[in-house]
């Protein structure tokens, strides 16, 4: 069995009496009285059954590596994106290329690496995609660093990670200033989604 998040999707480990809730959707019984109990606001998650390696399974098996892996590379992101002519953060969001590189995390590591947003994805030299594969791999350790140690009090439950809000330097920032030089940050639509990026130390 494969559970798909989606985007708001949400496992918990409920007692049986506790009732559903208007976004609860499945519950697992388990002998003890408890269950698992999957809740999922937006509805973009999925439920499957298949009795094939997991690895093969269609939602799988295109994926690409895992950003914090020995398989991802800056010499792999130069690789891959020769002739693409996307925007690179649209390019950095796609799963297929690397899993787990959000929206905010996307915004953050290209300010970190210090690439504009919009670049063409096939244009961006391998010492640049070094860089940013460094800050793709710093950003995230420190999310999951800043959720391992806050995580117990965060009680959002809106999908929002709250945790790690408070250490970015450009996401939802748009208008403020930038940390390093004070550049008032710029505000985009790439791809549908909110891009934010500095001006001067982005290029
Ligand atoms: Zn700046």
């Amino acid at each position: 069995m494969l559970i798909h998040l989606g985007m708001s999707g949400r496992l918990r480990v409920v007692s049986a009496n506790m009732p559903a809730g208007k976004h609860d959707h499945v519950d697992f019984h388990f002998e003890d009285d408890q269950v698992l109990r999957l809740s999922d606001p937006r509805r973009f998650g999925s439920i499957h059954f298949s009795s094939d390696p997991v690895e093969a399974h269609w939602l799988l098996k295109n994926l690409g590596p895992e950003p914090l892996s020995a398989d991802f590379s800056g010499e792999y992101l130069h690789h891959v994106s020769r002739h693409r002519r996307q925007a690179v953060k649209t390019f950095i969001m796609n799963a297929q290329v690397v899993v787990g590189v959000g929206n905010i995390y996307a915004n953050e590591s290209l300010y970190r690496a210090g690439i504009r947003p919009r670049n063409a994805a096939g244009r961006i030299s391998k010492d640049r995609y070094v860089e940013l594969e460094r800050a793709i791999r710093s950003t995230l350790e420190e999310a999951i660093a800043m959720g391992g140690t806050t995580l117990r009090d965060y009680v959002g439950s809106d999908g929002k990670p709250g945790y790690f809000r408070q250490e970015l330097f450009v996401y939802g920032r748009e208008g403020k200033r930038c940390l390093r030089c004070e550049t008032i940050l710029k505000g985009i639509r790439l791809g549908q989604r909110a891009t934010v990026y500095c001006p001067y130390c982005q290029h």
